[in-house]
């Protein structure tokens, strides 16, 4: 078949690519393919009963498919350019903001009226952070929660399935460029062509991502990856933070390496989850606007940044490695009270039972200092001092700590200011490039690179 357009890659950066070629050129003709399922069909097979692990599917639920990893994410999206990528490196600060603006409106008017938008703009909390060592980054943020983000997007899909050719449980093999603006891609049971390519293959896809830059000759470049853990506290703790701002991305730098040390992912009320990438096992989180899901702890991510220099280059193998050791003590993810870190020892489920911050997850209770490195350790708790000036309570001896928590950057793949490869017609957006981090980021990256495709075409 030849198409207009084929996007690869069903998450958000893929998504808001097809909903604005159908807003500006309903008339071309557009595939969209997933290595995952369609939103329904994707279900995860851990129940804590029958399976309480990671059973390795051939396609994993939670990552791939329609909605890509933010399908079942908290559905935050950030209006900033302060963190969550580097796409206005590439298209200009103002417009990146004007996009991620667009972004939130099509989330609005597809089921996200009536969630609430959090500023830190004037806060009282950023003279408060200062003055404990701590930078409270600039930042609006809807909240969409895990519930509505859902209905969000099947909203989307409604919309665009009669739009675009959408082939789920069909992983790309290949990709080969038959002329400029002329691609075929091939699958395991077919292939087609398109003057256009569009590839948005998420945190997922990195590895193939890699192995496409490869074959193609397309210049990449990585350094990146960031360590940690999840922290859960009770809600109260945060709660004069969290009620004004929902999400705060406060950073620390530490008087012993002078690394920085970043809040990440905050869930106000939610739940400490796993998170499986290519088989390992991390610890992520969630939260919900349903109060019914509501629960009584807050959790959110404390994450170091290692950059790599010569010779080595493999940032996320480090990473991975680090993940790999948790799983091997742990059997997945470990919990450990705080006092117990700071006193030497592993925590045991008695401990755990016997604390007052009632954990969220069903993690192996055992030791963090046995998995991550001192320096990153170190940072950490080094934050969680700070922190406890902002937030008395957040060092108690009962904080849970769940590790690890990774975030692996891709690659970063060389692209123009179009976010087009050396390849022309052919884009690289959202995570899978390196430029974005974020669901608001990838999601921007996708509008704009549909309008240009909508134009050029
Ligand atoms: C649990 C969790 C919670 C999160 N919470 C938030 C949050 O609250 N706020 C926020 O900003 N960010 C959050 N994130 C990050 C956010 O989900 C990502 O930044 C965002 O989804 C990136 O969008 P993307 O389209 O680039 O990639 P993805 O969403 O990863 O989508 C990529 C898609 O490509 C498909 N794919 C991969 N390889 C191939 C191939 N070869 N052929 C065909 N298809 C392929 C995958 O199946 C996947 O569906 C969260 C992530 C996780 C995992």
């Amino acid at each position: 078949m030849k198409y207009d357009v084929i996007i690869i890659g069903a998450g958000p950066g893929g998504i808001f690519s097809a909903y604005e070629l159908m807003k500006n050129r309903p008339d071309m003709k557009v595939a969209v393919f997933d290595a995952g399922n369609s939103l329904e069909k994707r279900k995860c097979p851990i129940d804590g009963d029958k399976v309480k692990s990671c059973i390795k599917c051939k396609t994993c639920a939670i990552m791939n498919g329609f909605g890509g990893a933010g399908a079942f994410s908290d559905g935050k999206y950030n209006i900033t350019n302060d963190f969550g990528g580097t796409l206005y490196e590439y298209i200009g600060k103002d417009k990146a903001l004007e996009l991620m603006k667009y972004v939130d409106e099509i989330n609005v008017s597809h089921g996200g009226a009536g969630t609430r938008m959090f500023s830190t703009a004037g806060s009282e909390f950023k003279k408060l952070c200062m003055q404990n060592k701590l930078t409270l980054l600039d930042a609006s943020v809807r909240h969409l929660g895990t519930d509505i983000n859902y209905v969000v997007l099947e909203n989307l899909y409604a919309e665009l399935k009669d739009y675009a050719d959408f082939k789920f449980l069909t992983p790309i093999r290949k990709i080969e460029k038959l002329g400029d603006e002329h691609y075929k891609v091939i699958y395991d049971d077919g292939e087609d062509e398109c003057t256009n390519l569009i590839v948005s293959v998420g945190r997922s896809g990195s590895k193939w991502m890699e192995s496409v830059c490869e074959d193609m000759g397309i210049p990449t470049s990585s350094n990146r990856v960031d360590l940690g853990v999840r922290v859960e506290i009770p809600a109260v703790i945060f709660s004069h933070l969290t009620d004004k701002l929902y999400e705060s991305k406060i950073v620390y730098r530490t008087t012993k390496f002078e690394d920085n040390v970043r809040t990440f992912c905050m869930n106000p009320n939610g739940i400490v989850v796993n998170e499986n990438t290519n088989g390992i096992v991390t610890v992520n989180g969630h939260s919900f606007e349903d109060a019914d899901k509501k629960t009584d702890n807050t959790n959110f991510a404390l994450l170091v940044s290692k950059h790599f220099s010569e010779p080595f280059k493999d940032s996320n193998g480090y990473g991975e490695s680090i993940a790999k050791l948790s799983n091997m003590l742990g059997g997945g993810v470990i919990v450990q009270r705080f006092g117990d870190l700071e006193r030497g020892r592993r925590s045991n489920g008695k401990r755990i039972e016997e604390g007052t911050v009632r954990p969220t997850l069903a993690a192996t209770p055992g030791d963090l200092s046995l998995v991550l490195p001192k320096r990153v350790l170190d940072g950490i708790i080094e934050m969680i001092y700070a922190l406890d000036k902002i937030a008395p309570g957040t060092a108690n001896d009962d904080t849970l700590l769940y590790g690890v928590e990774v975030k692996f950057y891709n690659m970063e793949v060389s692209l123009d200011n179009n976010l087009e490869s050396v390849h022309k017609g052919m884009y690289i957006i959202g995570d899978g490039s390196g430029v974005t981090h974020s669901l608001s980021h990838a999601s921007a990256s996708g509008v704009y690179v549909a309008r240009r495709v909508a134009k050029n075409l």
